[in-house]
C-alpha cells in the first residue's frame, strides 16, 4: 500500500534520514521504534508529505507521490491520516468542531454530514458526552482520543501516529492504545512511532529498528523481541526492559 524507496533527507549538514525504504500492505501495523533522533519523526512525516524528501520515491498503491503534480499529491496526502504526540487540536474550537473543519473544506461535506461522520467516531472513541467541550477541558488521554476521531473521520486509508502517548500520564496511555488496538483490529493501516514495546510487540506486524538515519533491523514483531538480530536492537532492548 505505501511503498518508500531510498528516502533520505537532511536539515543543512545533518543526515537525519539515509537511504531508509519501507514497504506496508494493506492491514499492517508497522512499528518504528529506536533511540531519540534516530529520524522515526523525519520518516513519518516524509510518508505523509508534511516533510519533502531530499531524494528518493514514494507510491501510495503503486502510484508515485509527485510533489509536483499538486493535485495528485493533495489527494494522495489525504488518504492517510497523522496523529501528532501534541495532538495539535485547534484549542478555540470545540470538541465537535475540531472533528468537522476538514471535513468541511477539504472533503466539501455539508455541516450536517460532517457532524454525522464525527458523532460516529467520537462515539467510537469513547469521547460523545465531550463533543462541546473545549480541548483546555480535557485530559491529555482524552485529547489524543479526538485527535485520533477528527483524523478518522476524514476517512483515511492509512494511519500514521508519532509517538502518540508519549506526552501522557501513564494511566492515560493504556485508553489510548487501546483505541488503536481497536482500529488494527478493524483492519487499518498502520505506521506507529512508539516506545510502547508491549503494543508493538502485540499489535505490531512488523518492527522496523532506526538508529542515526539508518535501519538497522526489520523483522516481524515477535522474533524481534524475542530473537533481535543486530547487536543495537539487542542494547536498545536491553535498555527499555
Ligand atoms: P526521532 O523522531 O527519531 O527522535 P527526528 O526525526 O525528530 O528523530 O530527528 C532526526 C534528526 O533530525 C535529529 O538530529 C533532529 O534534531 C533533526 N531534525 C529533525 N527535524 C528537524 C528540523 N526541522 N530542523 C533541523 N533538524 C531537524
Ligand atoms: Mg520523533
Amino acid at each position: 500500500m505505501i511503498r518508500a524507496e531510498h528516502i533520505s533527507k537532511s536539515f543543512g549538514k545533518l543526515h537525519a534520514l539515509n537511504d531508509v525504504s519501507l514497504n506496508v500492505e494493506k492491514g499492517e501495523v508497522v512499528c518504528l521504534i529506536g533511540p531519540s533522533g534516530s529520524g522515526k519523526s523525519t520518516f513519518l512525516r516524509c510518508i505523509h508529505g508534511l516533510e519533502i524528501p531530499d531524494s528518493g520515491s514514494r507510491y501510495l498503491d503503486g502510484e508515485l507521490m509527485d510533489p509536483n503534480d499538486k493535485k495528485k499529491y493533495g489527494e494522495q496526502r489525504e488518504r492517510m491520516g497523522f496523529v501528532f504526540q501534541h495532538f495539535n487540536l485547534f484549542p478555540n474550537k470545540t470538541v465537535l468542531d475540531n472533528c468537522t473543519l476538514a471535513q468541511q473544506s477539504v472533503l466539501k461535506r455539508t455541516k450536517e454530514e460532517a457532524e454525522q461522520v464525527a458523532l460516529e467516531y467520537l462515539k467510537k472513541v469513547g469521547l460523545l458526552d465531550k463533543k462541546d467541550s473545549y480541548p483546555n477541558a480535557l485530559s491529555g488521554g482524552q485529547k489524543q482520543r479526538v485527535a485520533i476521531a477528527r483524523a478518522l473521520c476524514m476517512n483515511p486509508e492509512i494511519m500514521l501516529f508519532d509517538e502518540p502517548t508519549s506526552a501522557l500520564d501513564p494511566e492515560m496511555i493504556k485508553e489510548v492504545l487501546e483505541v488503536m488496538k481497536d482500529l488494527a483490529s478493524q483492519g487499518m493501516t498502520m505506521i506507529v512511532v512508539t516506545h510502547e514495546m508491549g503494543f508493538a510487540r502485540k499489535v505490531g506486524s512488523k518492527v522496523v529498528f532506526l538508529e542515526a538515519g539508518k535501519v538497522v533491523e526489520e523483522s516481524d514483531s515477535e522474533s524481534f523481541f524475542t530473537n533481535p538480530k543486530s547487536d543495537r536492537a539487542k542494547d536498545f532492548l536491553s535498555k527499555v526492559f
